[in-house]
């Protein structure tokens, strides 16, 4: 094919016990997932009934991830960047209107990420009616360390989703608590998309999201899945 420039090469992720890697397609993200959460951002409806599951997006690209110590890019135009830990689910198969049930034989691995957010232009955003891409979809905004496969930790249902900053907790949650589950998360959104091998989920927050400055030290985990060290700088 004759291309006027080289296509930009596919960000991937490393693989826990592996020397292989995930090559990322698309990244989504589940809005107010855990009742805590939703309270906290003042959204009652979302914590006290079970409204439907409700999407956005990052860039394929706006990953940020690997071994060891992640460096994060404090980004600009904000002056309140927040932390959110949530447990990213990776797809090894892809699906349109895939049933519950079968949710689960998409899914290749888990990680453990942070969806950083710019949360001074998304209260403008949504004080205005804007969306929120540039909020939640720039640069080094999807941050996520090694994949765990499901061969080595199983379709996890529960366990401890926790943050700490500079060795503070800041987010202790656990993802039985999470008002819309994987699977039916990947049922609902495949009706909206066709999902396909390499994209992303992030499957929402527990509450104590908070904001970060440079020189931060972040570690964030799932219990039983995988852990990620980063570095605000
Ligand atoms: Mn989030």
């Amino acid at each position: 094919m004759n291309l006027v420039f080289q296509p930009h090469p596919v960000a991937t992720l490393p693989i826990a016990g592996s020397d292989q890697r995930f090559p990322v397609r698309r990244i989504f993200c589940v809005g107010r997932n855990y009742a805590d959460h939703a309270r906290e951002m003042g959204a009652l409806e979302q914590a006290e009934g079970r409204e439907p599951p409700f999407f956005f997006s990052k860039p394929g690209d706006a990953i940020v991830g690997g071994d060891g110590e992640v460096s994060v890019t404090y980004p600009p135009q904000t002056a309140n960047l927040h932390h959110e830990v949530e447990m990213v689910v990776a797809l090894g198969a892809g699906g349109a209107n895939v049933a519950v049930d079968a949710a689960n034989s998409l899914i290749f691995g888990y990680a453990v990420g942070l969806d950083l957010t710019r949360r001074d232009m998304q209260a403008k955003a949504k004080e205005k009616g804007h969306p929120w891409d540039m909020s939640k979809g720039f640069d080094q905004s999807a941050v996520s360390g090694a994949i765990c496969p499901v061969a080595v930790c199983g379709h996890p249902v529960s366990g401890r989703v926790s943050l700490t900053v500079n060795g503070q907790l800041r987010q202790d949650g656990d993802l039985s608590a999470m008002m819309w589950k994987v699977p039916e998360i990947i049922a609902n959104l495949s009706t909206l998309v066709r999902l396909e091998a390499g994209d992303l989920i992030y499957t929402g927050t527990p509450a104590g999201v908070g904001p970060l400055v440079r020189g931060d030290v972040l570690v964030a985990a799932v219990e039983g899945v995988a852990s990620l060290r980063a570095r605000m700088v």
